[in-house]
């Protein structure tokens, strides 16, 4: 049997870290990752045969549990047609039909293969529109690696910021000053003055890559009327928050129309997938209607439309109130837990998503979600996944419970961590 050592000692020969994305790797909680083998519902098992509940859940790809058999079936039965062709499907216009009809401010929606390649486009489409170059975003918020917003971006470049210069920029080697210097970066929930050298505002609209940090009352309120006062675009990445928080994503829960809107995770069924929408005007501006160049050898791939289809068919109403109960339940479990074994922690909840801040008061933005105990965090994480839950390796991730985390789920993974809370406890 390959173990997880071998295989790690292996990828880290042939891949950079032993990883495809930098968070997997375990830097900042310590130890050997695990090689996933399989996944179903709930539980991924690795190639040594450990069983965990898991709340990754593809970093919140996944909705409906791992391996769904409606997703699965839509993959299978589209892949004996062709993988890619080049020219246009009907499941293409059906998923923007589906999106339109979720969320009434994305007229129109252009598919891409990832969260990255959406937030990259909607900038240019900003500027294009506009004929302004700076683009405002906010500490703590991460919108994918490309060059322009890559400063301050928490999740696992929260480690480079702490190595960069002391303003953060450009958060990355090999991102020139020049590409970031048209980028503004400011704090999370705090409605910036604006100017008219200013394309767009980028902003999550529940921030869910510094732990999780909800939008006080009145900021996207605010943004959207500083954006309007300027004549800026205000773009939601809602590439977490669409179709995970509310059937109609951020923008229905808070009520507040964005101009542009980027999505992916959730909308693939866990295939490669991201894509943007927004006002009709604004997206006929892209080729080949307008000036606007943006292209994708696997955009709208057939594969990957089957598996978005098959996701959002999954979540109907019901489905959004059983989610929402769901991390109600997990947050309050997980909080009992904490509390009762003496951590300082606060676990926050907004509709599906639950964060976990090992620190004395809920963050409002960057600053004070780097608050949070990261010793702590890799402590607990490690207690939790020797006993069978696996947590995200990194303390900004947020947890992604889903259609498969039944209320057993939810108590058994509260059981852990008690136990795990006071083991390190213990510890400390
Ligand atoms: C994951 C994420 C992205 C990037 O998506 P990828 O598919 O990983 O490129 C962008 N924005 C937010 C808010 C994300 O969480």
């Amino acid at each position: 049997m390959t173990t997880n050592q071998e295989l790690f000692d292996r990828a880290q020969r042939v891949i950079p870290g032993g990883v495809n994305s930098p968070v997997r790797a375990f830097t900042s909680v310590g130890g050997t990752p695990y090689f996933v083998a399989r996944a179903q519902g709930p539980r991924v098992w690795d190639v040594e045969g450990n069983e965990y509940l898991d709340l990754v859940q593809s970093y919140g790809a996944i909705i409906g549990g791992h391996a769904h058999p409606v997703i699965i079936e839509a993959i299978r039965a589209a892949a004996g047609d062709g993988t890619s062709y080049g020219a246009p499907t009907e499941r293409e216009v059906l998923l923007a039909e589906e999106i339109w009809t979720r969320v009434p401010s994305c007229d129109k929606v252009r598919m891409v293969s990832s969260g990255t390649e959406a937030t990259m486009t909607v900038l240019r489409l900003a500027r294009g529109a506009t004929g302004r170059t700076r683009v405002v975003k906010f500490a703590g918020n991460y919108h994918g690696h490309g060059d322009a917003l890559l400063a301050q971006s928490g999740s696992a470049v929260a480690h480079l910021d702490a190595a960069s210069s002391p303003d953060g920029i450009p958060g990355s080697a090999g991102v020139p000053s020049s590409a970031v210097a048209d980028t503004l970066v400011v704090p999370y929930n705090q409605v910036p003055h604006l100017d008219d050298t200013v394309a767009c505002v980028i902003v999550e609209p529940v921030a869910a890559n510094m732990g999780l940090v909800a939008p006080a009352p009145g900021f996207l309120e605010g943004l959207r009327a500083e954006c309007d006062r300027v004549g800026a675009l205000l773009v939601f990445d809602e590439v977490i928050t669409g179709f995970r928080i509310a059937r109609g994503g951020a923008q229905a829960t808070y009520a507040i129309t964005p101009d542009l809107t980027c999505f992916g995770k959730v909308i693939g069924g866990g295939l490669n997938v991201g894509a943007f929408g927004g006002r009709s005007d604004l997206m006929d501006l892209l080729a080949p209607l307008g000036p606007v160049y943006q292209a994708g050898t696997l955009s709208g791939n057939p594969l990957a439309t089957a598996a978005g289809l098959a996701a959002l068919g999954l979540l109907d109403d019901g489905a959004y109130d059983e989610l929402h109960a769901t991390a109600a339940a997990l947050a309050s479990g997980l909080q009992g837990a904490l509390t009762r074994a003496g951590l300082v922690a606060v676990v926050p909840v907004v509709g599906s998503l639950v964060g976990l801040h090992f620190g004395h008061r809920l963050p409002v933005d960057y600053d004070t979600a780097r608050d949070t105990d990261e010793e702590t965090y890799a402590a607990f994480f490690h207690a939790m996944l020797d006993r069978g839950v696996a947590l995200a390796p990194g303390a900004y991730e947020v947890m992604f419970p889903g259609l498969a985390h039944t209320p057993e789920v939810i108590e058994r993974i509260v059981e852990v961590a008690s136990d795990a809370a006071l083991a390190v406890a213990a510890t400390t």
